[in-house]
């Protein structure tokens, strides 16, 4: 049975982007729209095309891309802009 977690994921410029339910040990690559449970940013529940850049409201850099894994809308995290807590 996988084991569900709540991260809590920051910016890199220290405010709380999104709260996401995490299944399974792994790092964190990429996110699932249904998981995202509370989304600070504003950004991640809306629509967007393929390759969209989602941006940091508070410091403008990039968090993260839109892309389509396994058929799926997803967001690729950029590793460098985040941290977890
Ligand atoms: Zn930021």
């Amino acid at each position: 049975m996988t084991k569900f977690k709540t991260l809590e994921v920051y910016c890199k410029c220290d405010n709380k982007l999104f709260k996401y339910l995490k299944g399974g040990n792994g790092r964190l690559i990429k996110l699932q729209k249904p998981r995202i449970k509370e989304d600070y940013t504003k950004k991640l529940l809306e629509k967007y095309e393929l390759n969209t850049e989602i941006t940091c409201p508070f410091c403008e850099k990039r968090i993260a891309t839109v892309k389509v894994i396994g058929g799926k809308y997803v967001y690729k995290l950029n590793q460098g802009q985040i941290y977890i807590n």
